[in-house]
């Protein structure tokens, strides 16, 4: 049992205009020994405000101590295992900052003319040829700002080759084992979507995807390694059975942590994918900052991807616009340069040996996990896991605790709980991905963890269910949260002023 109190770490801390007392200053000086002036007379009365009403006036001390401890509340990468499933939560090398922010990186301007932009070009262009390489694709577009945007623009390339055709056909084929970016997004280009359920092993039914598949199929969305974790070992022919009616593969790259150095989807039939670099290649991601969720395309696809395109004149990088088969921007400038230099520095980093070191190492974390656990969670989908695992809290239903009611408590053994009730076809799931970054010391202690949940469920389940103790929050009221947030502060004055 751990202690009940860590007083310092989480001590309820007050806004800094509740900390104010009339006064108080973050500063001092020595008297003025020039004469003093009066701002109204320098500046313009107009200009100069005899109070800003609730402005906190605290110390220094009082200031620093505030945001200081507000950065304590926050769990991070640099605290833990953040072990939250398809999130691919890896540790972030320091010296991909150090590149990205490089003056003449970080402060290039997208109207900087091309002649002086060759160097952001030539970054851009190589990183393309590297995604190009380690996907088996022939062309790359970095434009697209996240998973789901690039799946979008994905979808919108496939529409595209086919309207050309002739026909863009009605539906999308989308496994049941798919993230739910899959179904929104072929839904947004128009799409009606099949689901096409998983067998018992958490792999497509080939069969059923070869009844499905017919001439008013556009394509097939599919997650490989799915979200179960588990590689679609029936890739290939799952592939053909699509190609053969006339349809196009698209592959959500997200999990690609699980094959890069390994496999290619190029090499397995897709024609389409996307990949998160902010997931797989390197960027702090989870706070909705920026990301980049590039797009790799074979041959047949590429006139229809996103202009402009960079292409050699001499010995120049060039912007070309003359695309007229190209579905058109899908976003500002040429995506979000920052992660896409991340990306690269990640990548040329580690090297060819480097990434697929990587790769092994995350998936070997990944079944550690999983072989550790297996004695105490249920695990519905038996098949080898790649980058992640996925139990069920079957086991501790029976006692009234369910997978959400564990990860609360995981946060009292200090850690970012897991993916929580996703993916939807395992009841209840605990979803889990290490990543390579974790070494054995941390997820021993990550294991240690769960598995002392386990027995404080069969011993005391009323205990794991009144987690977490340790946060300045305990269970809080989530609908009343979601229904009625209070998100913005008002100083008490203004509130009472709107209550009359
Ligand atoms: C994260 C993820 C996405 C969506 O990516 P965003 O960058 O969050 O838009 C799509 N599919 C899978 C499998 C994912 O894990």
């Amino acid at each position: 049992m751990i202690l009940k109190t860590r007083p310092h770490l989480t001590q309820n801390e007050p806004l800094l205009f509740e900390s104010s007392s009339p006064g108080k200053k973050g500063y001092q000086l020595p008297p003025l020994d020039v004469p003093a002036v009066d701002p109204k007379t320098v500046l313009g009365a107009e200009h100069v405000r005899d109070e800003i009403e609730g402005f906190p006036e605290v110390s220094e001390v009082e200031t620093i101590r505030h945001f200081t401890r507000l950065s304590t509340w926050n769990y991070a990468i640099d605290l833990g295992l953040y072990p939250l499933g398809s999130c691919t939560m890896k540790y972030n090398p320091r010296v991909n900052e150090l590149v990205a922010r490089t003056e003449a990186l970080a402060w290039a301007h997208p109207y900087q003319p091309e002649s002086l932009s060759q160097g952001a070009m030539e970054i851009m262009a190589e990183l393309e040829r590297c995604l190009a390489e380690i996907t088996g694709m022939d062309a790359v577009t970095l434009q697209p700002a996240a998973g789901a945007h690039g799946e979008m623009t994905g979808i919108m390339l496939i529409r595209s080759l086919l309207e050309k055709r002739g026909d863009a056909r009605k539906k999308i084929l989308i496994p049941d084992s798919a993230h739910g970016t899959n179904p929104a997004t072929a839904h947004m280009c128009g799409y009606a979507v099949q689901n096409i359920p998983s067998n018992a092993r958490g792999l497509v039914d080939v069969e059923l995807l070869e009844k499905a598949m017919d001439e008013t199929v556009a394509g097939l969305m599919i997650t490989n390694p799915n979200t179960l974790g588990v590689f679609e070992e029936n890739i290939v022919e799952i592939t053909k059975i699509v190609h053969a009616k006339g349809g196009l593969v698209y592959m959500d790259g997200a999990n690609m942590n699980a094959l890069v150095g390994i496999a290619r989807p190029g090499d397995f039939g897709v024609d389409v994918m996307h990949l998160n670099l902010h997931k797989t290649f390197s960027t702090p991601h989870g706070g909705g900052g920026p990301g980049s969720g590039a797009v790799a395309v074979k041959k047949h696809l590429e006139p229809f991807l996103p202009y402009p395109r960079m292409k050699r004149e001499g010995d120049q990088w060039a912007f070309n616009y003359d695309l007229p088969e190209s579905i058109g921007k899908v976003r500002a400038f040429y995506g979000n340069f920052g992660v896409l230099v991340r990306a690269l520095a990640y990548i040329m980093a580690h090297g060819g040996d480097g990434l697929r070191r990587a790769t092994m190492d995350a998936v070997l974390n990944a079944n550690y996990i999983r072989k550790m656990l297996e004695p105490y969670y249920d695990l519905p989908y038996k098949a080898p896991s790649m980058h992640e695992c996925v139990f069920s809290d079957d086991r501790q239903a029976k006692k009234g605790v369910r997978t959400g009611d564990i990860a609360k408590r995981l946060i009292d053994y200090g850690f970012h709980p897991y993916t929580v009730s996703f993916p939807l076809i395992v009841h209840g799931a605990l979803m889990i991905e290490p990543t390579e970054t974790e070494g054995k010391r941390e997820i021993d202690l990550f294991v240690e963890a769960l598995i002392s949940i386990a027995e404080e469920v069969d011993e005391d389940p009323q205990l794991v269910l009144g987690a977490p103790y340790l946060t300045r929050t305990s269970r809080v009221d989530e609908v009343t949260a979601a229904r009625k947030p209070i998100v913005r502060w008002r100083p008490q004055a203004a509130v009472g002023k709107a209550a009359d």
